[in-house]
């Protein structure tokens, strides 16, 4: 300042000089106070991020404004400011880069939280309770200051939320194969019951209900498909006095073996139920009146030749059934009842023609 003030002084001007010697001095400490507290301003608007050395950065500003106000010659500050301008505006330019690309890192963190949530199920209470206590966590975590520690803190979290929404999906998982083997063995069951209701407990040949379920199908796909069928109706031959004279288990056992018997002379498609008493039914998909007599004439033969042995322990005490049948084809204009009947009418012919025999009508 002493050095401007010898160089401007000129005869009666100094009163002049001197106001504009004061006034250069005022305007020179208000541009040092704005120079300052810039940079002041600067060093504050510098987050602290060791990733661009903002500790870096804020030394060099104080070098800076050292320097700044040391400097004499007007040409020296001016490249010296070039100079920081270029490290000053490098600076704001990564630490927006930085503030961009955390922000970005943070939206996908917000999205993986987002989707997480999305796949969560409203069923299990314990779970629902984790999950909001995963959720307070973030929301403590949104109020911290440092950039860096959100972000490692979210991962944290983030990796938990995992955590809990796999260990749901594998206890989810572990109950569904459980219900799965349950629901399975229920429909095995429900199987196994329903096949048992269809069967004879003598016999476990079809029993009526069956029967009669059996042949109402058939008459309606005949009606449908032209697809005939004929029915054998099978008496025991004086059934009463075998009871009689051998008493009921023996008569249970004959109605056994001729069961197993017909089952052995008819093909696997062909129904086989216990229609009454001593009295079977075989239904014949396919079979003309003619096969049909045919095959229940082979039953009858083969039945009244077939003997019984009466004792477990003694062979030559045998027994001998006949049986008589009535053979009846469906007929384009047969419904079960008609059907039933015919085959019963023929049952009725065969036995008053002798029995022992299969007769039709
Ligand atoms: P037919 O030659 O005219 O058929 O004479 P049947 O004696 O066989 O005739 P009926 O129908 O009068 O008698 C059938 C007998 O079969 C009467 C009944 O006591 C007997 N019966 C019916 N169901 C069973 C059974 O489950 N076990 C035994 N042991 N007997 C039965
Ligand atoms: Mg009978
Ligand atoms: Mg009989």
């Amino acid at each position: 300042m002493f050095g401007l003030r010898r160089r401007f002084v000129k005869e009666g001007h100094i009163e002049e000089y001197a106001f504009k010697l004061q006034d250069l001095e005022q305007r020179y400490e208000a541009y040092t106070l704005v120079m300052r507290t810039l940079l002041v301003f600067l060093k504050d608007f510098s987050m602290d991020i060791n990733e661009i050395d903002a500790v870096g950065f804020r030394s060099a500003l104080d070098r800076f404004g050292e320097e700044f106000f040391e400097e004499t010659s007007a040409k020296r500050i001016h490249r010296r400011f070039d100079r920081e301008k270029q490290t000053i505006n490098g600076y704001i330019d990564d630490q927006k880069t930085y503030l961009e690309e955390r922000d970005r890192e943070l939206r996908k963190i917000i999205d993986l939280l987002s989707r997480a949530m999305v796949t969560l199920n409203s069923e299990n209470d314990a779970y629902h309770q984790q999950i909001l206590q995963r959720g307070e966590k973030i929301e403590q975590i949104t109020r911290l200051d440092d950039i860096r520690k959100i972000k490692s803190a979210l991962e944290k979290e983030v990796e938990s939320l995992r955590e809990t929404v796999e260990a749901k999906q594998a206890d989810e998982k572990t109950r569904i194969q459980s219900l799965s083997s349950q629901v399975e063995s229920l429909r095995e069951e429900l199987h196994s019951a329903k096949e048992e209701s269809m069967r004879d407990g003598l016999t476990g040949v079809y029993n009526r209900r069956a029967f009669d379920n059996h042949i109402q199908t058939l008459v309606e796909h005949q009606l449908v498909n032209r697809k005939g069928f004929a029915i054998l109706l099978l008496d025991i031959d004086d059934f009463k006095h075998i009871n009689d004279t051998y008493g009921h288990p023996v008569g249970d056992r004959v109605i056994l073996a001729l069961a197993m018997a017909c089952r052995q002379m008819i093909r696997s498609d062909d129904f086989l139920a216990r229609y009454g008493g001593e009295e079977f039914a075989i239904l014949l998909p396919g079979a003309s009146r003619r096969n049909a007599v045919k095959k229940a004439r082979q039953i009858c033969k083969s039945i009244a030749k077939t003997q019984y042995s009466l004792d477990e322990q003694d062979d030559a005490v045998t027994l001998s059934i006949t049986v008589s049948i009535g053979v009846a084809e469906c007929g384009r204009h047969d419904d079960v009842d008609t059907l039933l009947e015919k085959a019963d009418k023929a049952l009725y012919k065969a036995k008053a023609a002798g029995k022992n025999r299969a007769e039709t009508i």
